[in-house]
């Protein structure tokens, strides 16, 4: 954990260097984030190219400052006290499409999903079309394998660009990414995605956009997409689906504060309004206790907690 003065040393350390966006103190999360909830970061800084990323690894090393690399912020709950350290956003050369080829995208890790999917159905490549419903970055799909109608990034991604916290590139095959249901090796190896690499089909791009409308419909009618989410609270026990089990309990519409189970999908846990962590964390707890108490099964979160929980805090 930084004090102040920590974050104040830190400040000043990357003060002395230029970057192309300017360093931001105390900078307000809960609006880079879809459900808008969270306290601000003690430092925000958005970096653009390789040197500018390695030049702030230094730093951060040498203050051993806590850093958090955010992308759309699609599947996060801050905490109303925000993080404790440096948030990082990537842009420039991480958010752009690098190289185009017969079948294969290459994707700066920044890229929204959906802008990523569009320049790939430009080209007449097809297997991206899942991702223009799930809202996000490139690299932050990677990092949750994120997946929808059958098909998830292990799919599609051939190797991954990393960054390392010691400040080395490596280029990792998708093989040694350990991608499973909801989860990558990311998880466990702490480091920024910079790159992938994406294996498509060649396809006519209106057969692709017909494939896109049809997800886009049927997420339309089974999601809450208009209210202030953080996309599927739990991810499904094997066999069952957490919505269900969830909604049988009759837990739809009811919440904590000013939080609530959806009442379209019980899945998705809504801000009505002015949530705090507090507000959604009770009501996550709420439904996990409730399905507890009524089939015996511990539904497991989807999303992740920055920072993440003490074990005073929550299981
Ligand atoms: C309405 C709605 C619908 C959704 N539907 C789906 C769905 O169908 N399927 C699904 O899987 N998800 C779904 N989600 C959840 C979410 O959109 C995905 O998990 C998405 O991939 C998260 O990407 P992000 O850029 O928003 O990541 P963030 O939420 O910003 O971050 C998520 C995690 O990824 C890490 N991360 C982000 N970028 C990088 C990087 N470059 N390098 C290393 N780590 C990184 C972050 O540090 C964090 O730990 C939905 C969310 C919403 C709000």
């Amino acid at each position: 954990m930084m004090d102040q003065q920590g974050v104040q040393e830190l400040f000043h350390s990357l003060d002395k260097f230029s970057w192309q966006e300017e360093i931001r103190k105390k900078e307000p999360l809960a609006n880079k984030t879809s459900v808008r909830v969270g306290g601000p970061a003690d430092l925000f800084l958005t970096v653009h190219d390789l040197d500018e990323l390695t030049r702030l690894f230094e730093i951060i090393r040498e203050h051993q400052c806590p850093w958090f690399v955010l992308g759309k912020g699609s599947n996060l709950l801050i905490q109303d006290e925000g993080f404790p350290g440096i948030v990082i956003r990537l842009a420039g050369d991480f958010s752009q499409v690098a190289q185009v080829s017969s079948r294969q995208l290459v994707v700066g890790a920044g890229i929204a999903n959906i802008q990523a999917s569009r320049i790939a159905k430009k080209n007449n490549l097809s297997g991206m079309e899942f991702l223009t419903t799930i809202p996000g970055t490139m690299g932050g799909a990677a990092f949750m394998n994120a997946g929808a109608h059958g098909q998830e990034m292990k799919d599609i991604v051939e190797w991954v660009e990393f960054f390392s916290e010691t400040g080395e590139v490596e280029t990792i095959r998708a093989e040694y990414l350990d991608f499973s249901y909801r989860h990558s090796r990311f998880m466990q190896t702490p480091g920024i995605i910079l790159k992938l690499g994406l294996q498509l089909q060649v396809d006519h791009s209106e057969a692709i956009g017909k494939r896109e409308k049809e997800f886009i419909m049927r997420r339309k009618g089974s999601q809450p997409l208009d209210a202030r989410t953080w996309g599927s609270v739990f991810v499904n026990p094997p066999g069952d689906s957490s919505g269900r089990l969830i909604e049988s309990c009759g837990l739809k519409g009811k919440g904590i504060g000013q939080a609530r189970i959806s009442p379209k999908h019980a899945n998705f846990i809504e801000n009505v309004g002015g949530a705090t962590f507090q507000d959604l964390l009770k009501t996550v707890e709420y439904a996990q206790k409730e399905v507890y108490r009524v089939y015996g099964i511990h539904l497991k979160m989807e999303g992740r907690i920055i920072p993440e929980l003490t074990s005073k805090q929550g299981k």
